[in-house]
């Protein structure tokens, strides 16, 4: 299939982590609606990409194999991509396998004091949601959710499990300098996730952040986003031209927020020539 009539993503979660498909449930649906390659992106967590490479082979999808890291950082939400890692990687294994660990402490702590609340869920229908993959705030969403303590995640998030209201607990986070280094060590590329949850207030703040990210080892920047407007998509594109970055899209499908595998919005296809320069990449 030529990049010019088949589509990518290189922005998605399983339920390695929050989605709701199985790797390998993900891949047969990409591949029925059309997408040629497609990254594998579990908050946190490698566990997912054996499954989804032997998929992606079964398939015929190009699957590269990634992370998505929460960094430890003082502004926004500052989540950094790991594409094209080897998820053999010892140092890489037993940092997630860590911050797994934590996950579980937290979504412990997230369902104590929703108790203190009177919003009574368990710490096993939350595990029994998460299936062994790595717990995060949408497993507990969705227990609310069917408990009938919110009618959808929008509602979930509106009221629970943020910074002051019910069921909010920090996450324990990687550190900056600790995630470059795992994912350059581990043969992969670093992309700036959705730059705009950062929330910086102008483009000069921006511009200071994104050169400490270049001394660090920082690759590229996802610019087509779903979070992102047309005209941050601009400036963030503009930002890749300046610094010779790569520039890379994505849907951050999880498969219950009205996400659409391939699009970085409704209607919007994430462009495939994206791709193009990565080609280097895959082994
Ligand atoms: P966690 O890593 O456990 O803090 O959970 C973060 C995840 O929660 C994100 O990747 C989203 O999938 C989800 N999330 C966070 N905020 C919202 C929101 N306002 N609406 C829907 N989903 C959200
Ligand atoms: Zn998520
Ligand atoms: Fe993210
Ligand atoms: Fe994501």
């Amino acid at each position: 299939m030529s990049s010019s009539t088949s589509k990518i993503d290189l922005h998605c979660h399983t339920t390695a982590s929050d989605g709701i498909k199985s790797p390998t449930d993900l891949i047969e649906y990409a591949k029925s609606v059309g997408i040629s390659t497609i990254a594998i992106t579990d908050h946190d967590t490698i566990s997912g990409i054996d499954e989804a490479l032997k998929a992606g082979k079964r398939y015929n999808v190009q699957v590269i194999p990634g992370i998505e890291f929460s960094i430890d950082y003082h502004q926004g939400s500052f989540h950094l991509l790991g594409l094209f890692i080897d998820h053999t990687y010892k140092p890489l294994i037993e940092k997630v396998e860590y911050l797994a660990k934590c996950r579980e402490t937290r979504s412990e702590r997230i369902v104590d004091d929703l108790i203190k609340h009177n919003i009574t869920i368990s710490n096993k229908e939350i595990q029994k949601e998460a299936n062994g993959g790595s717990i995060g705030r949408p497993h507990i969403a969705r227990v609310l959710i069917k408990q009938g303590y919110a009618k959808d995640m929008k509602e979930v998030f509106s009221n629970f499990l943020i910074k002051g209201k019910p069921g909010y607990i920090k996450k324990e986070k990687i550190q900056l300098a600790d995630a470059f280094s795992l994912i350059e060590k581990a043969g992969g590329i670093s992309i700036l996730a959705h730059p705009i949850s950062l929330e910086y207030s102008d483009s000069n703040e921006f511009d200071l952040f994104l050169n400490k990210l270049i001394k660090l080892g920082l690759n590229g920047i996802e610019v087509y986003a779903s979070m992102h407007c047309e005209k941050d998509i601009e400036i963030y594109s503009q930002f890749t031209k300046k610094y010779d970055l790569l520039m890379t899209g994505g849907s951050d499908f999880h498969g219950d927020k009205g996400e659409t595998l391939g699009y970085y919005c409704e209607n919007k296809l994430i462009p495939a020539t994206l791709q193009n320069p990565l080609k280097n990449f895959f082994r």
